[in-house]
């Protein structure tokens, strides 16, 4: 079967990524490949757009600016507050995270930067904000997407079996 990538379809890939630095970030190999529902704004854009259009087996170098990533980063989402701002006791570490509403009206995800005797620095950027990200991708599986993939907006893995 020649089918290409396109909207749709479930696609199983494996992967390698890396920040500027040649640092590996994140990986996804043969025996646990990662599976996404292609169209559906699952994986970033700039990767999305470069696989479209591919087939089982091939391979790929895509570099990912941060506007086609996770963003550039917001200093809005760098705010300080004060430790009276956590329960009593709670032992605030820097890579804390947490769900914070700091005005949006929804919370967010946050992590914490650092700590300043009773000021604490909270960063609300996805930890991959402002990063260009360098893929080395294969893909290793296209399928169709059940209906229940297709309603849901995700991938159920490599079988699309929910157990959701
Ligand atoms: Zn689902």
């Amino acid at each position: 079967m020649s089918e290409t990538i396109q909207d749709k379809l479930v696609v199983g890939v494996t992967y390698i990524l890396k920040n500027d630095n040649g640092d590996t970030l994140d990986t996804a190999t043969s025996s646990d490949p990662f599976y996404y529902l292609h169209g559906a704004s699952n994986i970033v854009p700039g990767l999305e757009e470069e696989l479209t259009g591919l087939k089982v087996g091939d391979k790929k170098s895509v570099k990912v600016a941060p506007e086609k990533g996770y963003g550039e980063i917001n200093d809005q989402l760098k705010v300080k507050v004060g430790k009276e701002s956590f329960p009593e006791g709670t032992d605030v570490s820097p890579g804390m995270q947490f769900a914070a509403d700091v005005g949006t009206g929804q919370p967010l995800p946050f992590t914490v930067e650092k700590v300043e005797g009773e000021e604490i620095f909270l960063d609300g950027n996805h930890p991959l904000a402002g990063q260009t990200l360098h893929f080395e991708i294969e893909v290793v599986n296209i399928r169709a997407a059940t209906e229940d993939e297709v309603s849901h907006g995700h991938a159920h893995g490599a079988d699309g079996v929910a157990n959701h």
